[in-house]
């Protein structure tokens, strides 16, 4: 089976986690610009990061043979130092056009603050204007209100609600969110209450319309296998194929989709992953080790050139 994990911090995480990744099944992700554990302080580090996100890192995966895209916004929590934040605003409409950039995200609320709220709103105009999809980070606390919130808001600023997909969902939100019409996303998080076993139930009991499935991997404890490991589970406990498919694959790209930078002969079609080149003059590579380079007759089978 093919996977999508629509929203993992591949930045933050190791080449065995991008080789793993592949050899599970993973051929497309999506990165969503977020925080980097502690706060930034200067607005020049957000358009590194954004540069980042839609070179290097895409360079990264494809030298595991994964597609990368990502979501380009100021995350919820730096929305709070508003002097920052302004800078930040401007620098967007920089980079939602570029190539990979899927969406508007991670945007939201985390304390649901004045602050948040206000730059969440410059944000859905922005996605509305550039007709992007955009990717909702609802809060860890008081979920249901500001996922309840984050909905209504998008829907005064005139987005359709298949344009929106409303991430970090559980079983209090997804009636909630899937009866306005938005797209449901689950993260699963190791050794916690939303783990695979959960979302196995929810999809038994809300079908596989609108759901996916993401693995949120970022610095912290967290599995970037999270969508493969869950696809396996739901197969052993009776879950048809087709619904496994769906939540963990279809739907992501129906949703991303929408922006017109993501299609499936983006890694059917890709060119055979070749280690031996270079972004901006680096490598992956390093001291004398031998580059990867498959054939592409089939994208498993790889010739080591010697
Ligand atoms: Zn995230």
């Amino acid at each position: 089976m093919l996977f999508i994990d629509p929203h993992v911090h591949m930045t933050s995480r190791t080449t065995d986690d991008y080789e793993a990744m592949r050899n599970a099944g993973i051929v497309a992700m999506i990165e969503p610009a977020f925080w980097m554990g502690q706060p930034r302080t200067e607005a020049g580090t957000f358009k590194d990061y954004y540069s980042h996100l839609i070179g290097f890192e895409r360079f990264r995966a494809s030298q595991f043979g994964i597609k990368h895209y990502c979501t380009i916004g100021l995350n919820s929590k730096e929305a709070n130092n508003e002097p920052l934040a302004e800078e930040v605003i401007e620098l967007l409409p920089l980079f939602v056009l570029k190539e990979g950039v899927v969406g508007v995200g991670e945007i939201g609320y985390d304390d649901q603050t004045p602050a948040e709220d206000k730059y969440y709103r410059l944000q859905l105009d922005l996605a509305k204007e550039v007709n992007l999809p955009v990717q909702i980070h609802t809060p860890h606390r008081d979920k249901r209100k500001g996922t309840l919130r984050s909905m209504e808001v998008a829907l005064e600023h005139g987005l359709e609600p298949g344009m929106v997909i409303v991430d970090h969902n559980n079983e209090e939100t997804v009636k909630d969110v899937l009866d306005r019409g938005f797209w449901a996303a689950f993260t699963i998080y190791p050794h916690t209450k939303m783990g695979n076993e959960r979302m196995t139930e929810i999809v038994r009991q809300y079908g596989h319309e609108r759901i996916m499935i993401n693995s949120a991997a970022d610095w912290g404890i967290s599995d970037p296998l999270a969508v493969p490991k869950t696809a396996q589970l739901m197969l052993e406990r009776g879950i048809s194929e087709e619904s496994v498919r769906m939540v963990t694959y279809q739907n992501a790209l129906a949703a991303f989709g929408q922006s017109g930078q993501m299609q499936e002969s983006d890694w059917l079609e890709a060119n055979p992953v070749d280690q031996s080149l270079k972004f901006s003059g680096n490598s992956i590579l390093r001291g004398g080790q031998t580059p990867r380079i498959d054939t592409g007759e089939n994208n498993n089978d790889s010739r080591i050139i010697r």
